[in-house]
């Protein structure tokens, strides 16, 4: 990892400014977006972990509409869930997750979704992304939150060589970027990756960022 970027604290500042500013002004409405019920965001982070956004979004409201409550989820047929996830794929693994995690929160969280980074990544299906994504986005919390789209942009951004997210070193970088808690940082970040920092073709023509990025700077078109 390159130093520079990380002791350059005005440019992360202009950077993080940016990203929030562009997700006001072009950031994608997604329903888990505009809840606040922890339930609700923890449901929506577990399917997110390997499917993307717009997937999601398809069955979403139907879903949590479907299964309302941590007891209906744990008393639903596996086979039932399963059905309300075949779109989204891998729906025998979550429907597994979702009902062991609605008995374990039933039977020791008495109900309820809990306020606590470790007891959420110890939950079926869940991890250390959906763990801190749920603590950010539920509980006002400020936790570092680093997957694939943080990588990538942020190894772009600052020429960071981070290899993925389970490198501890991101995690320690987006502590610092971050600085506080705020979700339009991490929304834009995943919004921008879907529709402009592409993987293989990135539409440096029309990022907000391209006068800050390392990966322009090197490859200007
Ligand atoms: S300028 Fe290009 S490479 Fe850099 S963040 Fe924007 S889209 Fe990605």
């Amino acid at each position: 990892m390159g130093e520079a970027p990380l002791l350059n604290g005005n440019r992360l500042r202009f950077v993080r400014r940016v990203i929030i500013k562009w997700y006001e002004k072009s950031g994608r409405d997604f329903a888990w977006r505009i809840t606040s019920n922890p339930f609700q965001i923890l449901i929506a982070e577990m399917l997110l972990r390997r499917t993307t956004a717009a997937a999601v979004s398809r069955i979403y409201e139907k879903f949590i509409g479907r299964f309302d409550s941590l007891e209906r989820l744990a008393k639903a047929r596996k086979s039932t869930i399963e059905r309300a996830l075949s779109t989204v794929g891998l729906q025998t693994m979550r429907a597994h997750h979702m009902k062991q995690m609605a008995r374990i929160l039933l039977t020791e969280h008495n109900g309820v979704v809990p306020n606590d980074l470790a007891s959420l990544e110890a939950l079926p299906g869940v991890g250390r992304y959906a763990a801190a994504a749920v603590m950010n986005f539920a509980f006002g919390a400020s936790e570092p939150l680093a997957d694939g789209n943080v990588v990538h942009l942020m190894n772009r951004l600052f020429s960071l060589g981070i290899s993925g997210p389970t490198d501890n070193a991101i995690w320690e970088f987006m502590r610092t970027f971050a600085e506080s808690q705020d979700k339009r940082l991490y929304w834009g970040i995943i919004d921008l990756v879907s529709t402009t920092c592409l993987r293989r073709n990135p539409r440096c023509n029309i990022c907000p960022l391209s006068c800050s990025c390392d990966f322009y700077t090197a490859n200007p078109k």
